[in-house]
C-alpha cells in the first residue's frame, strides 16, 4: 500500500492519482515527507514549525474520500509547506520574528484555506527572512537556511525555506511571498520553479503585511505545470481583501499546451549591463536563444528607467513597512518586553527587544522617508519614478507579449558574503523589484548552471493578469530543455 517515491514521482498528479488508485495513501505520503523532513531540514533548516496534528486530520479527510470513491480535488493528498508570513489557524506564525515567537493565530490565510479546500495536505510552516526583509533567509531571527544544492551558500531570500524545501524535496509545492523578488530570487538560486503573480490575482488576506503595494503571494514548484496547478488554485476574488480583483481565473494547467510559435519576446538591455555575472548572462542569453528556436520572435525593447528601480523601492517599501509594523506594539501580538515601567518604556522595550537589525534599519529608513520635509523629496518622488517604471513595461508590452531577463545578476552566493553590506543585499533584487513596483507577473525557471553546478534562473515578465502566457512560455522552454 505503500507509495514510494517513484511510484508518485513526487509531483502533485502522480500523488494525486497514487491515492485516488489506492496505492498509497494521503497519510503514508504526509508520514513519508515528515520522515524526509527529520532525515533533511537538520542541515538545510527550511523548517521553523511543523503541524503534524493539521496535516494528519487533512489526510484522513482525503483517505476517506479515496475509500468512499468520492471524486479527489486536483491538489488530494498532495504535502505542501507554508512561508511563515501567512497566518495559520492554532499553528504559530513567527514571521521569522522573535516578536512573533509565540503567535497562534485564530485564522487562516486565504491562500493557505485555498490549498487545504483543494485537498493539499499542510506539512509546516517555512523559515524566512524577518517580516520577508531580505535576499538570502539570513535575516531569520531563527536560524539561517541551507542551499540544498550547495550547503555552504545560502538559498535566497526572504523565501528561503519555501525554495529549499521544494528543491529537498520536503514538500511537492510550497507558498511564499515577494515583495521585490522574495520568490523568483530563490527559486533561481535554489534551481526550481517560483511564481509572483500580477498584484490583485491572489487574495493577501492573512498574509503578515511587510509593504502592501508591493506583496504578492505565490507558488514554488518543481516544474511549470505545478506551479500552475497551484496558482489555479489559490488565484481569484476573496472579499476578504479589497485590492483582490475581479477578474477570472483562466485554467491555468490547460493553456500551457498551447503554441508558442509567434509570441513576440521583448530583451531589454537594461537587464543585461554591468554587474552581470557572466556565466548566468551566457545561459540567459542560450535560453532566449532557445526561444527562438521554438518560434518566438525576439525583439529588443527598453526600459529605461531601470537604474531608479533599486532606490525607489527601498523607499517605498520601507515607508510603507515602517507603517505596517507599527502594530507591533507589545500589547496586541507576541513579545512584550518584561521589565518596562511605564506605557511608553513597554513600547520601545518591546520593539527594540522584538525586532531584529534589518527590520530596525527599514523602520528607521521608513520613518525618515516619510517624515515632515522629507516626504515630498523621498517618498513623493518615488512614487513618481515608479509610475515612470510602470509606463516604461506598459510601453514594452504593446510591442512584445512578454520580456526575458535573468533573476539575479549571481547564483547563490555564499553564506555570510553579504551579511555586513546590506547595499551589496540590495542589489541582489536589482532585476526583480521593477516587477513588484510595476505590480505585472514574473515567473523564475530554470535554464542551466554555472561551472561549480549552482541553478541559474531565467525570468519572464508578462502583462497585467496575463500569467497564462508567462507560464506557457517557460513550460515550452522547460520541455525544450528535458
Ligand atoms: N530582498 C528584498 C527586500 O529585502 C525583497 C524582499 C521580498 O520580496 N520580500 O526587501
Amino acid at each position: 500500500m505503500i507509495a514510494d517515491r517513484e511510484t508518485t514521482g513526487l509531483t502533485i498528479d502522480g500523488i494525486r492519482a497514487a491515492i485516488a488508485d489506492r496505492k498509497t495513501t494521503a497519510a503514508a505520503t504526509a508520514s513519508e515527507f515528515y520522515a524526509r523532513i527529520k532525515q533533511e531540514d537538520p542541515s538545510i533548516g527550511a523548517f521553523l514549525t511543523l503541524s503534524e496534528d493539521r496535516a494528519q486530520a487533512q489526510a484522513e479527510r482525503i483517505d476517506k474520500m479515496a475509500a468512499e470513491g468520492k471524486p479527489l480535488p486536483a491538489l488530494a493528498g498532495v504535502p505542501v509547506a507554508i512561508k511563515d508570513v501567512m497566518v495559520t489557524r492554532d499553528v504559530r506564525t513567527t514571521a521569522g520574528s522573535k516578536i512573533l515567537e509565540n503567535f497562534v493565530p485564530p485564522y487562516d490565510c486565504t491562500a493557505v484555506a485555498r490549498l487545504e479546500s483543494a485537498g493539499a495536505v499542510v506539512l509546516g510552516k517555512l523559515n524566512c527572512d524577518e517580516f520577508a526583509m531580505g535576499s538570502s533567509n539570513e535575516n531569520s531571527a531563527y536560524h539561517e537556511v541551507h542551499n540544498p544544492r550547495d550547503k555552504s551558500r545560502v538559498p535566497g531570500g526572504s523565501s528561503g525555506g519555501s525554495a529549499a524545501a521544494v528543491a529537498a524535496e520536503m514538500a511537492v509545492a510550497t507558498l511564499g511571498s515577494d515583495t521585490g523578488g522574495s520568490i523568483r530570487q530563490p527559486a533561481s538560486f535554489c534551481g526550481v520553479v517560483g511564481l509572483k503573480p500580477t498584484y490583485g490575482r491572489v487574495s493577501r488576506y492573512g498574509l503578515i503585511a511587510f509593504a502592501s503595494s508591493l506583496d504578492h503571494i505565490g507558488p514554488f514548484a518543481k516544474t511549470v505545470k505545478e506551479v500552475a496547478l497551484v496558482l489555479r488554485t489559490i488565484a481569484g476574488r476573496d472579499p476578504m481583501d479589497s485590492t483582490s480583483a475581479e477578474v477570472p481565473v483562466p485554467d491555468y494547467v490547460a493553456e500551457l499546451e498551447k503554441p508558442v510559435k509567434g509570441l513576440k519576446i521583448g530583451v531589454a538591455k537594461e537587464y543585461f549591463g554591468e554587474g552581470l555575472d557572466i556565466e548566468v548572462r551566457a545561459a540567459v542569453e542560450a535560453a532566449i536563444q532557445k526561444l527562438a528556436e521554438l518560434g518566438c520572435e525576439v525583439v529588443p525593447v527598453s526600459l529605461p528607467h531601470t537604474e531608479y528601480a533599486i532606490p525607489t523601492y527601498y523607499i517605498v517599501a520601507t515607508a510603507e513597512a515602517s507603517s505596517n509594523l507599527a502594530r507591533f506594539d507589545g500589547v496586541r501580538y507576541g513579545f512584550r518586553a518584561p521589565k518596562a515601567r511605564t506605557l511608553s518604556d513597554m513600547y520601545r522595550l518591546s520593539r527594540d527587544g522584538g525586532f531584529g537589525m534589518e527590520v530596525k534599519r527599514r523602520i528607521m529608513l521608513g520613518t525618515y522617508a516619510l517624515s515632515a520635509g522629507y516626504y515630498d523629496a523621498y517618498y513623493l518622488k518615488a512614487q513618481k519614478v515608479r509610475t515612470l517604471l510602470t509606463r516604461d513595461f506598459d510601453e514594452a508590452f504593446k510591442k512584445v507579449d512578454v520580456i526575458a531577463a535573468p533573476t539575479a545578476p549571481t547564483p547563490a552566493f555564499k553564506l555570510g558574503e553579504k551579511v555586513n553590506d546590506p547595499l551589496a543585499m540590495y542589489l541582489a533584487d536589482i532585476y526583480t523589484v521593477t516587477a513588484n513596483l510595476a505590480g505585472i507577473p514574473g515567473i523564475s525557471v530554470p535554464c542551466g548552471e554555472n561551472q561549480e553546478k549552482l541553478p541559474i534562473g531565467l525570468q519572464l515578465f508578462g502583462r497585467h493578469f496575463d500569467e497564462a502566457t508567462l507560464l506557457r512560455v517557460a513550460h515550452t522552454y522547460e520541455n525544450s530543455r528535458d
